[in-house]
């Protein structure tokens, strides 16, 4: 027998871990409430269903690579020109096409932190130095991360509404992030949450007709209730756009989900009814927690941040035991996603108990 071999992997993976996505809590009734992932927690609309069920049949040929369909429907809606949109597998998959033509050993990623998990991991990936720039009361610092761009920079991520924060930048203080950072280096500006935002904060789409450096990201997971058939999509400049489209797997979005997110596009109405809805619980969730005595900031997505520090731990073991599955953020907070209105009452009682014991 030969010995053991060392495998030859790159000495990147010493800093990386895989993901874990963290275990589902029962209740002692059998309950669970999902509110740690930020899904909708409604099935998707029986229009989408059925294009899903139909979809089916030809399951057994390659997706539209081009996904043509989808991508006139998005042009139309957005009034972008086709060529200026990229689908993709979620918008993380699509953000890694994205950073894998843009970043390289030696150049570096700029975005804020906390944030979306995945920015750093997909920076890191792609060789380039992942730089987090602290937020300023939950809110991303645009200066400072203005301040922070220089040579090497090849992207600057915004996420907007932030992951996990809620918070909006104010238009005025993206703009000037725009006029500051160099034309030549990419402002991505991540809206999951936009449709949650409302007219709150700026419009990516209105950005992208002014500075052809910003690409905005948006995906159909969260208000389109799809998160379970991965399919996103950036809008960029057209080179950016032909740039992504190089590093793009072929068939990357799946044939029922290319058929998902157009059925959805087109019962939009509803989607809005929807996401209408999970704002009015947001709110009613807020203003509960903050005469609990919570300090939260405003949310525009569709879940509320809790800065519990090292109470963390205990508030997500609690929130477990009840069967209420959230979101612990390292021993900053945590994120509640918000879900029907009986889940919410769920979570709060939770909270209530647990502002008792503090
Ligand atoms: C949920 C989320 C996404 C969407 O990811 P998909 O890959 O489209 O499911 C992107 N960015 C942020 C900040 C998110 O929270």
């Amino acid at each position: 027998m030969s010995a053991p071999t060392q495998l030859r992997l790159r000495s990147l993976l010493d800093q990386l871990t895989a993901y874990r996505p963290p275990a589902v809590p029962v209740a002692a009734d059998g309950s669970t409430s999902r509110l740690a992932a930020n899904e909708s927690p409604y099935p998707p609309l029986p229009a989408v269903q059925a294009a899903i069920a139909e979809a089916a049949a030809n399951a057994n040929r390659y997706p539209d690579h081009d996904c043509v369909a989808l991508t006139s429907a998005i042009a139309a809606r957005l009034n972008v020109p086709p060529d200026h949109i990229v689908v993709g597998a979620g918008s993380a998959g699509v953000l890694q096409s994205l950073i894998t033509a843009v970043a390289e050993p030696g150049t570096e990623v700029v975005y804020g932190w906390r944030s979306f998990d995945a920015y750093p991991v997909l920076a890191r990936w792609s060789g380039a130095v992942a730089v987090p720039v602290p937020l300023r009361d939950a809110t991303f610092d645009l200066p400072a991360m203005s301040a922070r761009v220089g040579s090497l920079t090849r992207l600057v991520l915004v996420c907007n509404p932030n992951n996990p924060t809620g918070t909006v930048v104010s238009r005025g203080a993206l703009a000037n992030l725009l006029d500051r950072v160099p034309p030549d280096c990419l402002v991505v500006l991540d809206e999951a949450y936009h449709e949650f935002a409302g007219d709150q904060t700026a419009d990516g789409i209105e950005l992208h007709h002014r500075y052809p450096n910003v690409v905005v990201l948006r995906t159909f997971s969260k208000a389109h209730a799809l998160a379970g058939l991965r399919v996103g999509y950036l809008v960029a400049g057209e080179p950016v756009a032909a740039a992504v489209r190089k590093t793009q797997l072929p068939f990357a979005v799946g044939h029922i989900a290319q058929a998902a997110a157009l059925a959805a596009l087109r019962v939009q109405g509803e989607v809005d009814r929807l996401v209408g809805l999970v704002v009015a619980e947001r709110d009613r969730v807020e203003r509960a927690l903050r005469r609990a005595g919570y300090d939260v900031p405003g949310s525009h997505g569709n879940f509320i941040w809790l800065p519990l520090g090292p109470g963390s731990a205990r508030f997500v073991s609690a929130c477990a035991e009840a069967g209420v599955a959230v979101h612990r953020v390292g021993d900053d907070g945590v994120r509640v996603s918000i879900g029907t209105p009986l889940e919410n009452d769920r979570f709060l009682a939770v909270a209530h108990y647990q502002r008792g014991e503090q």
